[in-house]
């Protein structure tokens, strides 16, 4: 059978994740679902804003009923992107129009259109260790390499001196991912300004820029006042893909956008190659129903109260039990040292007991586990007691 390898390992290869959510499926039905502590996944738990489903009811009834379920522009409903440019000119001051605007099928759409866009033979894109897997499967596709640069250790802050090292005239592009998956890092203004000046630096070097793709899915999933800095803000070449996954609680329902924005050098070259790239990775335009839900909800949240609380009594019964972990300032993730080197050994023991927990290794970073605590609390309760037998047996 002639297929393609690259696309066949992809569909068969284990996801550590997916599995351990799939064994937490089978464990529901023996234990029953309220036993199985599943910390496994970032599939978020409170319900959409009540104005998601007033949209839909709004959209279905109105004058669009007839044509909302037809195709719209590739780019997206010219209404549409009218409305959220007016949001993004309001809530942080964007200079943008309709016209910088690509809706996409969530973030991960915006994503690849935005690689597949840039991507030259040759290229290379930088990630910041620990990172969302699936960016390596998007920059694989399209064939160019991925760079990993490790953030600070303890801190999970950019290190800009290893960034300057990494960076070289192949260097096409970075990934930043802040609030961060699975970090819970918000990087802070001062990163940011140091960033932009050493990507102009470095863009003046090699005589061709080097992009900033900001992805910001978890944009609004921010605790105790924790604002996130509007990158293109601190750099002119930065590609924004966004998606109401999180904040809307949409996953399901895939809907995010590309902000191409115009103080990009040939900004209208780039749009044109990101949607271009839409275009031969086959999406037609993003779903036109929930482009109206982006429209009238974008700036609302679903109600994400409930992650704060997750995050206080995780983060400090965890540390507590003495336990090392990253204080999230941001997304519904806390990553935890393992109490022993192999991770994976750590998972599997804390398994035994239905507590579903993922090894960071798939991110790039062997030595911890990831919480998803987009749980319900009671859960978060329930499972505190299990972390604390296993500190004891680690002798924490
Ligand atoms: N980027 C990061 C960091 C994520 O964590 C996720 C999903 O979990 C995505 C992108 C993809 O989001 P979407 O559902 O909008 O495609």
């Amino acid at each position: 059978m002639s297929i393609n390898r690259h696309m066949y390992q992809l569909g068969a290869k284990r996801n550590i994740m997916r599995e351990i959510f799939e064994y937490g499926k089978k464990r529901a039905e023996i234990v029953g679902p309220e036993n199985v502590l599943d910390f496994s996944l970032g599939n978020p738990s409170v319900p959409p804003p009540a104005k998601v489903n007033d949209t839909i009811r709004a959209v279905l009834s109105g004058p669009l009923s007839d044509s909302v379920h037809a195709y719209t522009s590739a780019q997206g409903d010219a209404e549409v992107r009218a409305a959220l440019a007016a949001s993004l000119r309001r809530r942080f001051g964007a200079k943008c129009g309709p016209e910088h605007l690509y809706l996409t099928v969530g973030a991960a759409a915006a994503l690849c259109s935005c690689l597949f866009g840039l991507a030259c033979p040759g290229d290379e894109f930088i990630v910041i260790v620990p990172y969302f897997t699936e960016y390596k499967v998007f920059i694989d596709g399209t064939g160019a390499a991925t760079v990993e640069v490790p953030a600070k250790e303890g801190t999970f802050d950019l290190d800009l001196e290893a960034l300057d090292q990494a960076i070289n005239r192949h260097t096409k592009g970075i990934i930043l991912n802040s609030p961060n998956n699975p970090s819970g890092v918000v990087y802070p203004a001062e990163t940011l300004t140091a960033l932009g000046d050493l990507l102009r630096r470095k863009s003046a070097q090699f005589a061709d820029p080097i992009y900033l793709i900001s992805d910001e899915p978890y944009r609004e999933v921010v605790y105790e006042g924790v604002t996130v800095p509007w990158i293109p803000a601190y750099y002119e070449n930065t590609l924004v893909c966004y998606s109401y996954s999180k904040c809307l609680s949409l996953p399901g329902e895939r809907i995010g956008y590309v902000l191409v924005p115009p103080s990009m050098e040939d900004h209208q070259t780039v749009y044109a190659a990101v949607g271009g790239a839409g275009r031969s990775l086959g999406y037609i335009n993003a779903p036109s129903l929930f482009q109206h839900v982006a429209a009238a909800c974008d700036g609302e949240t679903a109600d994400l109260s409930v992650y704060q609380t997750n995050r206080n009594l995780l983060y400090e019964g965890l540390t507590g039990m003495g336990y090392t972990c990253v204080r999230p300032d941001g997304t519904f993730y806390l990553m935890v040292k393992a109490p022993e080197p192999d991770a994976e050994a750590f998972c599997r023991r804390a398994m035994a007991r239905d507590l579903l927990l993922a090894p960071t290794d798939t991110f790039g970073l062997p030595g911890y586990v990831r919480i998803a605590f987009c749980v319900d609390t009671e859960k978060v309760r329930k499972a505190l007691p299990v972390f604390r037998e296993l500190a004891e047996e680690y002798g924490l």
